[in-house]
């Protein structure tokens, strides 16, 4: 049996491991463009930043390696031209000497990856892309002779992974982004945190703006303005590689992937396609996705090869998960996010928390900010997302493993997750939004977000903060009335209205005033996620997001 795989990286190079392990005596050639085979492309950026400073460090395997260990036949430098499907056989073309020869298959993978998009804008040849070991080299040459500033062109994962980077290095920096908010799988109140993070450590930040054109030390926008960018790197985004799949007649999906079956097997049964050149199946909802990140890449690489060599497989619908060092800020995210499942007409309920990481009493406690998207009837789960310091991770990974297992919102209440200070509290993050999940779908409370506070404003509700005098001082919601929590008793003949809306600073408090009111015989609904999510939303004044302050418990 004669296995040939396209692209020696994530999907192909897991594909052709797993394969030997199954099958001792298959011939396995892996076919790969360029000239290094199972790197790390994920680390890329930081060796543009210099932070990962030897190149060697990602390059994980070689072909001697590969062959020594697994009796894989890799072949770098060769690129597959054109795939005969009707006579089971390959093109392929030596790229250093341009000899050219055919291969024959049994069973051919896929695994070509993505390519970046390019936008067709004058003076677009002086951007750089940022996809492979040769992408880096020639940024770094660029980034070694000193330059003043660079221009990203693109605000998503790459683009600030790159702009992060590039501050690194001491250039000044600047994203344009054409949407109106960086990182497109967060929502806005939760991106907001992120470009406050980007501009705090020195890089702008314009949105809502395309580039126009680049010319020689500077980037041109619509409105004339011009952002000095000695270095241009754009990264607004990659499309699945499907030529090779065209070439062969395979049928492409509705997103533009390769289409494959719940195997990953291409509409040519001996044809498999995996990683980002393949179109997935959305766990949400079962339409046809495109996400192109490691993990997925390298499990169906996994599964493939399990197929092939007849062993029992699993179809594996994708929930999305990802996440991104922005600075000091960790931001996570999985399943789907508001703007997607309003585009899609689809119900939801959420709620915003603003945990510590760990116990507030227990030193360098960060607060994180928490978002739990899900089913106003059933609970379940439709995304997460979080932004913060210490723990994001372990919490997104929490409810990625959630949505995956069926666990509903107010079930995570019930996860018995590791607790001492240092790590978590006995309340931790993950179980407090399934306290607030089973509040809201209970109909103990009634949440409204931050950006229904002023449509509640217009209809009569009046706000009232139920935190601190001094916290009051500090900044508060405009139209808003101090109430300190504790007062409310005392004061209640002040209140100047039955519908209410009570706010605190993270939600905690404003839910405690929102019960007591209520049995008093108000109508009163809780801003979810307090004042913090309001004042970091899209259009109200920024303040600091620092460590978590002893009197901020609520
Ligand atoms: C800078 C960067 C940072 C990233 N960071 C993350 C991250 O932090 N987390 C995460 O989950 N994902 C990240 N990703 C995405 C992740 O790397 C991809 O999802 C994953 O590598 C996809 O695997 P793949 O096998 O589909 O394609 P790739 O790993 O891209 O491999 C495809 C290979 O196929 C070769 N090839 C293409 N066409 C041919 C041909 N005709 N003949 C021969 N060879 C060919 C290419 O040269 C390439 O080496 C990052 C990607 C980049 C570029």
């Amino acid at each position: 049996m004669r296995a040939v795989i396209v692209g020696g990286v994530a999907g192909g190079m897991s594909s052709a491991t797993r394969l030997r392990r199954l099958d001792a005596g298959a011939e396995i050639i892996v076919l790969e463009r360029s000239g290094h085979v199972s790197y790390a492309n994920c680390g890329l950026p930081y060796l543009v930043g210099g932070i990962i400073e030897d190149e060697e460090d990602l390059l994980l395997q070689t072909p001697e390696s590969l062959h020594e260990r697994f009796r894989l036949d890799v072949r770098v430098g060769s690129e597959v031209t054109a795939v005969r499907s009707s006579e089971c056989v390959v093109d392929v073309t030596e790229l250093e000497s341009g000899s050219a020869y055919e291969l024959s298959y049994d069973a051919l993978i896929l695994s070509p990856g993505a390519s970046p998009v390019i936008p067709a804008i004058p003076g677009i040849e002086r951007a750089f892309p940022l996809r492979t070991v040769e992408d880096v080299e020639r940024i770094t040459v660029v980034v070694e002779s000193h330059p003043r500033s660079a221009v990203i062109i693109g605000g998503g994962f790459i683009g600030i992974e790159i702009a992060e980077n590039l501050r690194h290095r001491g250039i000044a920096t600047t994203i344009v982004e054409a949407a109106s908010q960086v990182l497109a799988p967060l929502d806005p109140e939760m991106a907001q945190l992120v470009s406050e993070e980007l501009i705090c450590h020195g890089v702008e930040v314009i949105l809502g703006t395309s580039v126009a054109a680049i010319t020689d030390h500077d980037v041109e926008l619509p409105d004339g303005r011009r952002v000095p960018g000695d270095v241009v790197v754009v990264a607004i985004g990659v499309r699945p590689d499907v030529h090779l799949a065209r070439s062969a007649g395979l049928a492409i999906g509705p997103r533009g992937g390769i289409a494959v079956d719940g195997y990953n097997r291409t509409s040519d049964p001996s044809i498999y396609a995996i990683g980002d050149a393949a179109e997935k199946i959305d766990a949400l909802d079962g339409s046809a996705t495109l996400v192109p990140l490691a993990n997925i890449a390298n499990r169906q690489g996994r599964v493939v090869a399990d197929h092939i060599a007849g062993r029992e497989t699993r179809v594996i619908p994708t929930i999305g998960t990802s996440i991104v060092k922005v600075f000091d800020l960790v931001v996570a995210t999985t399943g789907w996010n508001e703007k997607r499942l309003r585009g899609a007409g689809r119900p939801m309920a959420m709620v915003h928390a603003h945990p510590g990481s760990h116990a507030g009493y227990y030193p360098g406690a960060e607060r994180m900010a928490l978002k739990l998207i899900f089913d106003p009837g059933t609970g379940e789960i439709l995304g997460a997302q979080g932004v913060g310091g210490e723990g994001v991770d372990k919490r997104i990974d929490v409810l990625a493993t959630a949505i995956r297992g069926g666990i509903t919102a107010p079930e995570l209440a019930d996860l018995e997750l590791a607790y001492a200070p240092p790590f978590g509290s006995a309340k931790d993050p993950v179980n407090m939004l399934g306290y607030m999940a089973e509040n809201v779908l209970s109909g103990l409370c009634e949440p409204v977000q931050w950006n229904e506070v002023t449509a509640h404003q217009l209809r009569g509700y009046e706000v009232i903060d139920v935190r601190t005098r001094d916290e009051f001082d500090r900044g508060h919601i405009p139209g808003a009335r101090s109430l300190p929590l504790d007062e409310i008793r005392e004061r209640i003949a002040e209140i100047p209205s039955d519908h209410l809306i009570a706010t605190c600073q993270v939600g905690i408090r404003g839910h405690t005033a929102t019960l007591l009111l209520g049995e008093l015989g108000f109508k009163v609904k809780n801003l979810d996620g307090g004042y913090q999510t309001w004042v970091h939303s899209p259009g109200a004044q920024a303040i600091d997001y620092g460590v978590l302050a002893p009197s901020e418990e609520g």
